[in-house]
C-alpha cells in the first residue's frame, strides 16, 4: 500500500509499504478516506521531535472504514464508518479507568525510551515518533489501529470525513485547552495560534461561557477565518505589542486565561531544543515565545493552557512569572476517548463547526506538496485534508 513517510528532517515522500495486518486480537484495519495533516506533523517534519527513523507513516487524525477486525474486537463490525481517537488508550489501566486515555500506561512500546526524557511514559499516538510509540499513522490506504474497542467511534452519515475528521485530535485538544482554562462567567480568553487547534480552542471558549475570546497569529487569512466564523476579536504579532493590546482589552488587568496553540516553530523557537538519545545532552534550548507571552500576559491568578507540543528542554521559561503571579498551568494530549463524542455530539447539534478548516484536499499522492502548502501557510492554507 501507499504511505505518505517522514524521510529525514524537511523531507517526506509517498513510499509503497507493507501491508498492514493484523497482528494482535484487539487490533482492526481501518481503510482511510480521510486523513488530516496537523501541527504536530510538521514538529516531526522539522526534526524538533527526537527518535523518528526514515520510513515512519505520518498522520493520526483520520476517518475510514472497517475493513478487518481481530477476534478479540467486540464493539466494531467490518463496514462501519469510523473517526480514530489519536491517542492509543489499552481501556484497562488505571489511567483509562480514569478516563486520563493519553496517559495510558500499556500502549507505548518504547516506554523506556520516553522515561529517559519525560521520567514517565506517555499513551502511543498514531504516526508520531518512537517517543510516543512509533505506531504506523493514517497518512496511509490502510492502518492498523491497536486496542480498537476503545479508540474507534460510529460516525453519523450526515457528517462528511472533511469536517469529522477533526474529531480524532483537533476537536478534542481544542475542547480539553478550553476546559483547563475552567471558565468562568465573564471571563476572557486569549489564544495563541490561529491554526486548527486555536480555532477549535477558541470555539470551545466562546460554548464553555467565555465573555470575550481574543486570537492571536500572524497570517491574516487565519485571523480573517477565527473572526468571520467565530466572531472573536483578533491580534496580529507582528503588528502589535501582543501583551499591550491584551491589557488595554481587558482594563488593564490581562485575559483570565491563556490557550497557547502554537508549539515548536522555527521562528518561535529561534532553535531546536534537541534531546539527543544517545548523549542525554540538549543542544540549543528551545525558546517558547509564545508561552512566555502567555505567561506574561495573563492576569495574575489565571489559567494558561499549554496544547501545542514540546518536546525537550525549554530556555528563558518565565518561571518567576509563574510563581509570583500565582499562576495554573495546564499541559497534556487530548484524552481523545474522553472528547470525541462529546465533540461529535457538539458538531450535531451545531456548537461546534470544522467544514471551514479545510481549505485543500487532496490525494495522497500529492503529500509533499499539501505538507509544503501547510508549513509556509501559502495559499491560505489552515488544514489539508488527504484522501488516500
Ligand atoms: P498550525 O501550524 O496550523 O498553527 C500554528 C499557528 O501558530 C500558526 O498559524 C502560526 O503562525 C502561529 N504562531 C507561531 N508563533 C506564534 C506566536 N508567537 N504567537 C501567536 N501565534 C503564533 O498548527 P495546529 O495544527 O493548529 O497545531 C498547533 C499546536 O498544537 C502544535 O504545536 C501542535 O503540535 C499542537 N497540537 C497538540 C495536540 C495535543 O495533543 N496537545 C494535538 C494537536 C495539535
Ligand atoms: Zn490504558
Amino acid at each position: 500500500v501507499k504511505a505518505l513517510c517522514w524521510e529525514g528532517v524537511g523531507r517526506v515522500a509517498v513510499r509503497t509499504v507493507p501491508d498492514p495486518r493484523i497482528d494482535n486480537a484487539r487490533d482492526a484495519i481501518v481503510k482511510v478516506t480521510a486523513s488530516s495533516v496537523c501541527g504536530s506533523d510538521l514538529h516531526l517534519i522539522d526534526g524538533y521531535v527526537p527518535g523518528m527513523r526514515e520510513g515512519d507513516i505520518l498522520g493520526h487524525e483520520f476517518v475510514g472504514e472497517v475493513v478487518e477486525i481481530g477476534p478479540a474486537v467486540r464493539t466494531l463490525a467490518v463496514g462501519d464508518r469510523v473517526v480514530v481517537a489519536s491517542t492509543i488508550g489499552c481501556g484497562g489501566c488505571w489511567f483509562c479507568d480514569t478516563d486520563q486515555w493519553s496517559l495510558c500506561d500499556n500502549t507505548n512500546p518504547n516506554a523506556a525510551l520516553s522515561e529517559r526524557l519525560w521520567g514517565q511514559a506517555p499513551a502511543a499516538v498514531f504516526g508520531s515518533s518512537p517517543l510516543t510509540g512509533g505506531f504506523a499513522g493514517s497518512h496511509a490506504e490502510y492502518v492498523r489501529v491497536p486496542f480498537a474497542d476503545y479508540g474507534v467511534y460510529r460516525l453519523p452519515p450526515n457528517l462528511p470525513d472533511d469536517a469529522a475528521v477533526y474529531a480524532s485530535d483537533a476537536a478534542p485538544t481544542g475542547w480539553m485547552a478550553a476546559e483547563m482554562c475552567r471558565i468562568g462567567e465573564g471571563d476572557v480568553v486569549a489564544v495563541w495560534g490561529a491554526g486548527g487547534v486555536g480555532q477549535l480552542a477558541a470555539r470551545a471558549a466562546l460554548v464553555l461561557g467565555a465573555e470575550r475570546v481574543i486570537v492571536i497569529d500572524r497570517y491574516s487569512d487565519r485571523l480573517d477565518a477565527a473572526r468571520e466564523n467565530l466572531g472573536v476579536a483578533t491580534i496580529d504579532y507582528q503588528r502589535a505589542d501582543v501583551q499591550e493590546v491584551l491589557e488595554d482589552m481587558t482594563a488593564g488587568r490581562g485575559p483570565d486565561a491563556c490557550i497557547e496553540a502554537v508549539g515548536m516553530e522555527a521562528d518561535n523557537d529561534g532553535g531546536l531544543g534537541l534531546y539527543d538519545l544517545a548523549t542525554g545532552r540538549t543542544g540549543q534550548s528551545e525558546r517558547p515565545v509564545a508561552v512566555r507571552e502567555a505567561i506574561l500576559a495573563c492576569r495574575k491568578g489565571g489559567t494558561v493552557a499549554m496544547v501545542g507540543v514540546f518536546a525537550g528542554l525549554a530556555d528563558r521559561f518565565p518561571l518567576g512569572a509563574l510563581m509570583h503571579k500565582g499562576l495554573t498551568l495546564r499541559s497534556g494530549q487530548p484524552h481523545s476517548q474522553r472528547y470525541l463524542p462529546l465533540v461529535l455530539d457538539r458538531m450535531a447539534r451545531g456548537d461546534i463547526w470544522t467544514d471551514y478548516l479545510t481549505t485543500h484536499s487532496m490525494p495522497l499522492s500529492d503529500g509533499p506538496f499539501g505538507y509544503e502548502l501547510f508549513k509556509y501557510k501559502i495559499d491560505g492554507c489552515l488544514r489539508v485534508v488527504f484522501h488516500p
